[in-house]
C-alpha cells in the first residue's frame, strides 16, 4: 500500500510539463538524430516544447466517404492507391501533376499547379489519402490541390479516420514526422498533471491541461480545438503573469524606499503649478496625485506613465521630481537623446525660473536674466549632463565644467540633474537620489532603467518612466508588468487635430507642398523638413539633410532655414534647435534627431521625405511636433512606398490619429514579435500566444496570476505552478526562485 500510493506521487509529479522540459526531444520516436537538430534550431528542445507546438492546422479526416457517396463542393477525404501519375508542362513555366487514385468504389483524379514535388512522392502502388474539396470535371470527379498524405503500412493510421494535424516542416523533420513524433509523445506522457486548482479551472471555464494538450493535436472533433488551445493560450500568459507579479513583490520586498515629504507647507508643487502659463488637464491633476501617493509612502515607486504626444508629460515630469526635492532629496531625470536633454534642461528651468523657483543664480547666465529675485520661498538648483555638456545653474553660462558638475552633484549642491545616458556612467555619484524619471522610455533597454535606480545607494528611489510610444495597452500589460501604470488620457484644451495627407516626391503633389510651407511661414508660422533615415549610416542621412537643406534655400530665397542633424558638433546644434525655437528660423531642415519630445508650439507643419521608411511610432512621434500650440497643424508624407509594408503604413497614418490605434495597427502589419524584442520583455516571445487576438485571455492570465502570488507569495502551497513557471520560463525568471 505504502509503496504503491509513494509511487503514483512520483508518476503524477513525472508528468508534469515541468517534467517534461526535463527529456529532451531526441528521446522522442521518429525524432532523433538530424530531425531532433532541426526541431532544435527553432527552440524545441524537450518534450514539453514538442507537446507545446501546435499545428498549423487540421484537416478534418473523421468520415472518410466511399465515392459513390460523395458530394461535389463538399471537403472530402479520399483513400486509395496511386495507379497513374502524370507531369504536364503547359507554357509559361506552369506544370501540372495528375494522378488517378483508385478506391473500393471507382477512381478519382487529382490535380496539382505547379507543385512538381508531388510527381516525386507519388508513386505507382502506393496508399494515399486526399483531401480537399470535391469537384466534377468533364464529367468526373476531381480533386484541385488536395492535401496528401501517404499511408506507409502500420503508420497510416494517423492520417486517416480522424481530425489530422498538420504542422509547420521545420527542416528535416517533416510535417508527417512531426504528427507521429507529437503522436508518440502524447502516449508516453499522458496524463498530464495540471498545475491549476479546479476551482479556478471551473470559474474561467478551462479545459483541464491533459485533455488541452492531446486535443490540440489530435482533436475527436474540430470543434474540440478552440478550448485547448484557448487553455494554452492562457497557461503561456499565465506563467509570464506569475513571474511578473513575483517581480513585483519581489522588488517590493526587497527595497527600502523613500517616504518623500508631501508636507503642505513646503509645498513646491503648488508653487510651480500656480507659476505655469496654463491650467493643468484634469488628467495632469490625477496623474500627479498618484505618483505623490506613490512618492508618499514606503515603497519604491515603479510607475509607468503613458500619455500621448503632447499631452504634458513633462509638467508631471517636473511635479515628481519637485515632490522628491522638497524633502531635501535629489533627482535625475534622464532622456534618450542629447536634444531632448537639452530641451528639457532649458524648458523645466525655464518653468521653474518663472515661478521664480531656481537658485542661486551666479553671473550672466542669460536663461534666468530678468528673472524676478524675489527672496521668499524655497529654491532648486538645476544642471545638464550630456556627453558634450555639463552646466548648472549655480554658476555662469559656459563656466562650468564636467568635474565640477559631478562634484556637484556628488555633494548634494545641485537638486535636479537632467542630461543623457551619461548619467548612469562610471563617475556620477549621487549624494542623496530619491526620486528618477525616465523620458521616452522605449529608448530605453530595462538595463538601463535599473541602473539609474542603482545609482542611490542603500534606499531605492523612486522611478517614474514616460513614455509617448504608443505601445498597445495590451502590450505594455506584458512588458512592463511589474509595473503600475498612470496615463493621461486627455489633451491640453485648444489643441486642433493635425491634418494627415500624403503625396509622391515626383511631380504636382511637391507644388502644393512648397505652396503649403509658403502658406503657413507667410502667416508667420514655421515647418520642419524631416530627411529620411539611412539605415547604418549617419554621415549619409546627415549629407541628405544638407543636401535638401540647399535645395529649399534655393526653392525658398526669402526664407530663413536651419539644418539640424547628427554629425554636427553639439554647440552648434544648440544654437539652431534655440533660433528655432525662439522663431529665429522659418524652416528646419532635419534628421530624426527630432523624433522625440521637441516642442516647439509655433510650427505647423512638418513634412517626412520618404515617410515610408519609417515605423508607425516614429512617425507618430514626428507629427507630434506639431499641433502643439493653437494653431492647427499639417503633417505631409512624402512618400513612393515600394512595399505593401509602406503602403499600409501611409495608409495607417492618413486614417488614424490616436497613437494607441496606430500601436495596434503596426502590430497587426509587423507582427508581435518584432515590435519589442525579448530583449525589452526579459522573457522569449510567445509561441502559441497572440496578445491582440488573445487580449481577454491575457487580461484573466494577469488577475488570477496576481491574485495568486498576493495569496502565496512565493508559490509555496502551489509547487506545481512554481516549478512549472521557474522551469518552462528558465534564467529570465531563476534569480526570482533563488533562497
Ligand atoms: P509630451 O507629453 O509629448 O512630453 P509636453 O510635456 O512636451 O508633451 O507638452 C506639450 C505642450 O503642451 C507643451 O508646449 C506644453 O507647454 C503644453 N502643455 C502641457 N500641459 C498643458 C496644459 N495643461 N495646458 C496647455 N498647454 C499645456
Ligand atoms: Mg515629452
Amino acid at each position: 500500500m505504502q509503496r504503491d500510493g509513494s509511487r503514483a506521487t512520483m508518476e503524477a509529479t513525472e508528468r508534469s510539463l515541468a517534467y517534461l522540459h526535463g527529456i529532451s526531444v531526441e528521446r522522442v520516436k521518429w525524432l532523433g538524430g538530424k530531425r531532433a537538430g532541426s526541431l532544435r534550431e527553432r527552440g524545441i528542445d524537450s518534450v514539453a516544447d514538442l507537446l507545446l507546438l501546435v499545428p498549423r492546422k487540421h484537416i478534418d479526416r473523421s468520415q472518410v466517404m466511399p465515392l459513390d457517396q460523395v458530394e461535389v463542393g463538399v471537403e472530402t477525404t479520399v483513400i486509395g492507391q496511386v495507379r497513374r501519375v502524370n507531369v504536364r508542362r503547359l507554357r509559361r513555366r506552369m506544370v501540372i501533376v495528375e494522378a488517378v487514385v483508385g478506391t473500393d468504389t471507382g477512381s478519382i483524379t487529382a490535380v496539382w499547379f505547379n507543385q512538381q514535388y508531388q510527381a516525386r512522392r507519388l508513386e505507382r502502388g502506393i496508399e494515399v489519402a486526399l483531401s480537399g474539396k470535391m469537384e466534377r470535371y468533364r464529367g468526373r470527379l476531381q480533386l484541385n490541390s488536395p492535401a496528401v498524405d501517404i499511408l506507409a503500412r502500420g503508420r497510416g493510421n494517423l492520417a486517416v479516420g480522424r481530425v489530422v494535424p498538420v504542422y509547420r516542416a521545420m527542416g528535416d523533420a517533416t510535417p508527417t514526422y512531426l504528427r507521429m513524433g507529437v503522436h508518440n509523445a502524447l502516449m508516453r506522457s499522458r496524463p498530464i498533471t495540471d498545475p491549476l486548482p479546479l476551482d479556478l479551472r471551473q470559474r474561467l471555464d478551462l479545459t483541464d491541461r491533459d485533455t488541452a494538450i492531446a486535443s490540440v493535436h489530435f482533436p475527436d472533433s474540430i470543434q474540440q480545438i478552440r478550448p485547448a488551445r484557448r487553455r494554452l493560450v492562457f497557461d503561456e500568459f499565465f506563467r509570464l503573469e506569475v513571474a511578473l507579479a513575483m517581480t513585483k513583490r519581489h522588488k517590493t520586498e526587497t527595497s527600502v524606499g523613500i517616504p518623500h515629504l508631501l508636507d503642505p507647507e513646503t509645498e513646491m508643487v503648488e508653487r510651480f503649478v500656480r507659476g505655469l502659463p496654463y491650467r493643468l488637464t484634469g488628467a495632469q491633476r490625477r496623474v500627479i496625485d498618484e505618483i505623490k501617493q506613490d512618492l508618499g509612502s514606503r515603497w519604491p515607486m515603479h510607475r509607468l506613465l503613458q500619455g500621448e504626444v503632447g499631452s504634458g508629460k513633462t509638467v508631471v515630469a517636473v511635479a515628481t521630481v519637485l515632490t522628491g526635492v522638497q524633502g531635501g532629496f535629489q533627482a535625475a531625470v534622464m532622456a534618450p537623446t542629447e536634444v531632448l536633454a537639452e530641451q528639457h534642461y532649458e524648458g523645466i528651468a525655464g518653468l521653474l525660473a518663472e515661478a521664480g523657483m531656481v537658485s542661486p543664480i551666479a553671473g550672466p547666465f542669460s536663461l534666468f536674466d530678468g528673472v524676478d529675485g524675489g527672496a521668499d520661498g524655497p529654491r532648486v538648483s538645476i544642471a545638464l549632463l550630456t556627453g558634450n555638456r555639463a552646466e548648472a545653474s549655480i554658476r555662469p553660462r559656459g563656466k562650468t565644467n564636467r568635474r565640477e558638475l559631478l562634484h556637484w552633484i556628488a555633494g548634494g549642491e545641485v537638486d535636479i540633474v537632467i542630461g543623457t545616458h551619461a548619467l548612469i556612467q562610471e563617475g556620477v555619484r549621487f549624494a542623496r537620489l530619491g526620486v528618477a524619471v525616465v523620458d521616452e522610455q522605449h529608448r530605453f533597454g530595462v538595463h538601463q532603467r535599473v541602473q539609474l535606480k542603482d545609482k542611490a545607494e542603500g534606499v531605492d528611489p523612486d522611478l517614474l518612466i514616460m513614455t509617448a510610444t504608443p505601445i498597445p495597452r495590451t502590450l505594455s500589460m506584458t512588458l512592463y508588468g511589474d509595473l503600475d501604470v498612470s496615463e493621461i488620457d486627455e489633451m491640453p484644451p485648444g489643441r486642433k487635430p493635425v491634418r494627415t495627407w500624403a503625396t509622391s516626391m515626383e511631380g504636382r503633389g511637391m507644388d502644393r507642398v512648397e505652396q503649403t510651407i509658403r502658406d503657413e511661414v507667410g502667416g508667420g508660422r514655421q515647418a520642419f523638413v524631416v530627411c529620411p533615415l539611412v539605415e547604418g549610416s549617419r554621415q549619409v542621412e546627415a549629407a541628405s539633410a544638407v543636401a535638401e537643406h540647399e535645395r529649399l534655400a534655393g526653392v525658398f530665397p526669402e526664407m530663413r532655414i536651419g539644418l539640424l542633424h547628427g554629425q554636427m558638433a553639439p554647440r552648434r546644434k544648440e544654437e539652431v534647435m534655440e533660433a528655432f525655437r525662439s522663431g529665429g528660423l522659418d524652416v528646419l531642415v532635419a534628421t530624426t534627431v527630432i523624433e522625440v519630445g521637441i516642442d516647439v508650439p509655433n510650427a505647423t507643419v512638418m513634412v517626412i521625405r520618404d515617410a515610408d521608411r519609417f515605423g508607425l511610432s516614429q512617425l507618430h512621434q514626428l507629427r507630434g511636433r506639431v499641433g502643439r500650440g493653437s494653431y492647427p497643424g499639417q503633417c505631409i508624407l512624402l512618400a513612393d512606398p515600394a512595399t505593401k509594408d509602406g503602403v499600409e503604413r501611409i495608409e495607417a497614418m492618413v486614417r488614424l490619429s490616436d497613437g494607441f490605434r496606430l500601436a495596434e495597427e503596426d502590430l497587426r502589419i509587423r507582427g508581435h514579435g518584432t515590435v519589442f524584442g525579448a530583449r525589452q520583455s526579459g522573457f522569449s516571445d510567445l509561441r502559441i500566444a497572440d496578445i491582440l487576438r488573445d487580449r481577454k485571455e491575457l487580461a484573466s492570465a494577469r488577475r488570477e496570476a496576481f491574485a495568486l502570488v498576493r495569496r502565496d507569495p512565493t508559490l509555496e502551497s502551489h509547487p506545481a505552478i512554481r516549478d512549472e513557471v521557474r522551469v518552462l520560463l528558465g534564467d529570465a525568471v531563476e534569480w526570482l526562485f533563488r533562497s
